[in-house]
């Protein structure tokens, strides 16, 4: 084992997928946050396990060549960031052999298949959406701002480099109601105060802005007050809508929406069509790239006017809907009611009659319509993290489409997933990393399977 508070030369050789430096000393694998792959550093021994150690840099004796100096003053405290120290393209390199690892070891693919990542042309402000956890500072003045990595403490933000700049009016607008009436602030140790986070949307395109503000409670003191105060004061501002969460939980919403103001939802234009976004639903954070990413899964789907779409895990529709007018129908799956709901009035609003939601589980959904004898000539998938569940993987391969595309946001469940298609015959016949958080470790992926090798 290596000793706590040694200090050795070293230099950084790689990165975890968290986007820490690694190092070998004495062949034990050294994690060493916030350094850059080609570091010389004197490494000073944090903690020590049997195989592996934490370290931090004490001193930097000859810098990596992509080292850039950090544009925050508070990068390292913050933890919205992991990579702000080196430059974007070794960020980009970070993510296409993250991507490209995952997808040779765990998927066993050909890693000749996987294309160069799609970069973003701005890697600052791109964040369409906060959410900002509510909190007290010493001097009893109400705060709002990101938590520290691993703890619970809230660091105030007034200019953060990830978020839009559309958000700062409202956030100190609702600071100052908050201030002024005294509205108390939850707290999640003893479960009792109102305000618990300020969330914030905007659609960039139209330059629509959404304040909702989630509270331990079902009304607000001062609650036109602050419609009041907003309204007047913040001309893009499209709908105000208090979410109520009672609950003992992390999740940052409750189910409950009432709105205050406007229609309870904004409306965006994405690869030239209108969404509608209601608070529930999701919408990428990064529009700009998001087409891009959108983009690639139509060519990929290379779809025609005969054939039937399936959109798993479809949102409000976005992916399905872009696709829409060059297959005979579509068909939407998604578990959240108020992006279904989005869902079928995008389709409205965009005039597209060949389409149908369903608001199901994913794997319940494929096993009803598989009963219904649908055979989707192309499905998308788009899960969350977890990917996608087995039975689903298994119902999809006996629906036997001819083509999947496969949108993931994490790699190694995605590279999972692909392992279990493989055994039911279908081929990754092309992948492409799209960079869609920029100056964070997530990525990501497109990818085309089909039955024909
Ligand atoms: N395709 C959409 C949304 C992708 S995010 C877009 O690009 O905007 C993943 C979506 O899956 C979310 O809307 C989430 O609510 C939904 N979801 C999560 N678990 C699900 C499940 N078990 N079945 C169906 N949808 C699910």
């Amino acid at each position: 084992m290596l000793k706590k508070n040694d200090i050795y030369q070293t230099e950084i050789i790689d990165y975890t997928t968290e986007g820490s430096g690694v190092c070998k000393i004495d062949s034990f694998a050294v994690f060493v946050p916030s350094s850059a792959v080609g570091d010389k550093a004197e490494v000073k021994i944090l903690k020590s396990a049997k195989n592996y150690a934490f370290g931090k840099v004490e001193t930097i004796l000859s810098p990596s060549p992509n080292r850039i100096s950090p544009d925050c003053d508070i990068f390292n405290q913050c933890g919205g960031c992991t990579f702000r120290h080196i430059t974007y393209q070794s960020e980009l390199d970070f993510k296409q052999k993250r991507v490209y690892d995952a997808l040779t070891r765990i998927g066993g693919i050909d890693g000749s298949l996987i294309s160069e990542i799609i970069g973003a042309d701005e890697s600052d402000f791109y964040r369409n959406k906060a959410q900002l956890p509510v909190t007290v500072n010493s001097e009893g003045n109400v705060k709002v701002g990101f938590f520290a990595p691993r703890t619970h403490r809230v660091i105030a933000l007034d200019d953060c480099q990830l978020q839009s700049r559309a958000f700062s009016p409202a956030i100190n607008i609702f600071l100052e109601w908050a201030n002024q009436n005294h509205i108390s602030v939850y707290d999640e140790k003893i479960h009792s105060g109102i305000l618990r986070h300020l969330y914030l949307r905007y659609a960039e395109k139209t330059d629509e802005l959404m304040v909702c503000i989630v509270a331990n409670a079902n009304e607000l003191r001062k609650e036109k007050q602050l419609v009041q105060m907003l309204s007047e004061n913040l001309p893009n501002l499209k709908s105000i809508v208090l979410n109520t969460n009672t609950d003992k939980t992390n999740v940052i919403t409750g189910k409950k929406c009432r709105t205050l103001y406007g229609d309870g939802y904004i409306t965006d234009i994405l690869c030239d069509m209108k969404f509608r976004i209601s608070p529930l639903s999701f919408y990428q954070v990064n529009r700009t790239q998001a087409e891009k990413l959108y983009q690639k899964a139509a060519e990929f789907a290379n779809l025609n006017k005969n054939e039937t779409l399936l959109d798993m895990y479809c949102g409000t529709g976005t992916i399905g809907l872009t696709m829409a007018n060059y297959v005979k129908n579509l068909i939407g799956v998604e578990i959240i009611p108020q992006a279904v709901e989005d869902a079928k009035n995008n389709a409205v609003l965009n005039e597209i009659s060949n389409a149908e939601f369903i608001c199901a589980d994913a794997a319940q959904a494929a096993k009803i319509l598989q009963k219904r004898n649908v055979k989707p000539d192309c499905i998308v998938l788009d899960p969350p993290r977890k990917g996608c569940e087995s039975s689903l993987i298994d119902t999809i391969s006996e629906m036997s489409p001819e083509r999947i595309v496969y949108v993931s946001c994490d790699p190694a469940t995605l590279a999972r997933d692909i392992k279990l298609f493989s055994e039911k015959g279908y081929f990754v016949e092309k992948a492409v990393p799209v960079d869609l958080f920029p100056r964070t470790t997530h990525v990501e992926t497109v990818v085309l399977m089909s039955t024909e090798n």
